[in-house]
């Protein structure tokens, strides 16, 4: 990696938000691993970013004009990964710390990609389907350049899902003349889908909480858990840890949340979510505030749902001896430190929610063989992974005297400074 001026504008943690949060971690592991400006800011910098209008024609007639972005932060060691989020929410820095992560959580698991991420500023809910598959395929078109099985792959994330990457993937492989089923991941199993994809990200959340939990020598079977976020991570959590014979005693949504000290019985949440939308209004539990379920005396927390949830004002409040980061960055700065001193073991996004990516990534491999492999394959891949990477990060921390977090960062931010150096910087 060349050194030389720096560039101040990348690395500054000045900004508020998830971006901010981005370039703390980066700017602590880069002093650890002795980085100076020059090389952190290269790392910091994102390699490519668009925005692009999304003119919708609705179903009314009438037309609205929505903004979506991509943002490619590293190619280093591969096509970039991530993905694709629709939400009100979504800002270009939001966009770039999630590129950011995606790119850190790669280089962990030793997957051969870079880091991207998508965002539609948008609230699913209040489109029908047509329109949501218009907004998805003008999107797609917008980003063409950008995508490909050997450029960037997209992949669900909040507010999209299988349906939207069946979209994607119909829209670049109709301008392409052929079917590209390596373009976008998370697909429906009928269009070249993998099995085990959809519960990856909670299985490998499951397989973390469970290793953090004996490493603080709890028994699985005598502990407890509250589970923030009920979607695509929260649910198979829920579900996951209580098949692994965990307590979960409270789960939410962004409605709100249910407790039951007994523990829930999941089967018949699951059911009433099913029916009605929100675990909010089922009878076997007691409603709580969101805000109590992250309060709550459990040995685990799993915030699974959005960024910047646990910060310096509830961060004291927290209760569980382990917290495990279902979502991206759903621990501030602060939070994190706040935590640490009160000896909380948090397990960082970048490890414990990456089976997701994972599991995309073996995706991509048997799209592009057009060979596919069993569920139990898959699973006992991604378990193999989950294990080793936990293990390095582990090893790292005790190594460094530091936090899980640092230790995953510093782990992942050398992998990616070093096939950095070994390319050279062109020209
Ligand atoms: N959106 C998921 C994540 O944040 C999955 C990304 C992917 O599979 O590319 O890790």
């Amino acid at each position: 990696m060349s050194t030389g001026s720096a560039v101040a504008e990348p690395t500054g943690t000045s900004v508020a938000g998830p971006l901010g949060e981005a370039r703390a971690q980066l700017a602590e592991a880069a002093a650890i691993l002795g980085y100076d400006a020059a090389e952190t800011a290269v790392l910091a910098a994102p390699r490519r970013e668009v925005t692009v209008s999304i003119p919708l024609r609705r179903d009314d007639g009438t037309t609205e004009v929505l903004t979506g972005h991509r943002v490619q932060h590293n190619l280093s060691r591969g096509p970039a990964k991530g993905g694709l989020r629709y939400s009100p929410d979504v800002d270009l820095d939001e966009v770039r710390a999630l590129a950011m992560w995606m790119t850190w959580k790669c280089a962990l698991l030793d997957v051969p990609y870079g880091g991207a991420k998508g965002g539609v500023v948008i609230d699913p809910r209040q489109y029908s389907t047509a329109e949501l598959e218009r907004v998805t395929r003008r999107y797609t078109s917008e980003i063409m350049p950008m995508i490909g099985p050997t450029r960037d792959i997209p992949a669900p994330d909040i507010g999209t899902d299988e349906q939207t990457m069946a979209w994607m993937m119909d829209t670049y492989s109709v301008a392409s003349g052929h079917t590209v089923l390596g373009v976008v991941t998370g697909k429906p199993i009928s269009l070249g889908g993998s099995l085990g994809r959809a519960s990856a990200t909670s299985r490998g959340v499951v397989y973390t909480a469970l290793a953090a939990l004996r490493h603080l020598a709890i028994d699985p079977a005598s502990a407890t858990a509250a589970v923030q976020g009920f979607g695509k991570v929260g649910r198979g959590t829920a579900r996951f840890l209580d098949e692994a014979g965990v307590r979960v005693t409270a789960v939410s949504d962004q409605y709100g949340a249910v407790w039951c000290g007994g523990g829930l019985d999941l089967p018949a949440l699951e059911d009433h979510v099913d029916r009605t939308g929100s675990v909010t209004g089922w009878s076997g539990a007691e409603p709580v505030e969101n805000d109590v379920l992250l309060a709550l005396d459990v040995d685990l927390l799993v915030p699974a749902a959005i960024e910047g949830v646990i910060h310096r004002g509830n961060a004291a409040a927290v209760r569980a001896r382990v917290v495990v980061e279902g979502a991206n960055g759903p621990t501030t700065t602060e939070a994190d430190r706040l935590l640490e001193e009160r000896g909380v073991l948090v397990v960082p996004d970048i490890l414990a929610n990456a089976g997701g990516v994972v599991v995309s990534y073996f995706e991509w491999v048997q799209a592009n063989q057009a060979y596919w492999w069993s569920e139990a394959e898959v699973e006992a891949r991604l378990a193999d992974r989950m294990a080793g990477a936990w293990q390095d990060v582990l090893a790292a921390s005790r190594q460094h005297d530091c936090s899980l977090r640092t230790a995953a960062t510093c782990l992942a931010v050398r992998r990616v400074a070093e096939a950095h150096r070994q390319r050279g910087l062109y020209p």
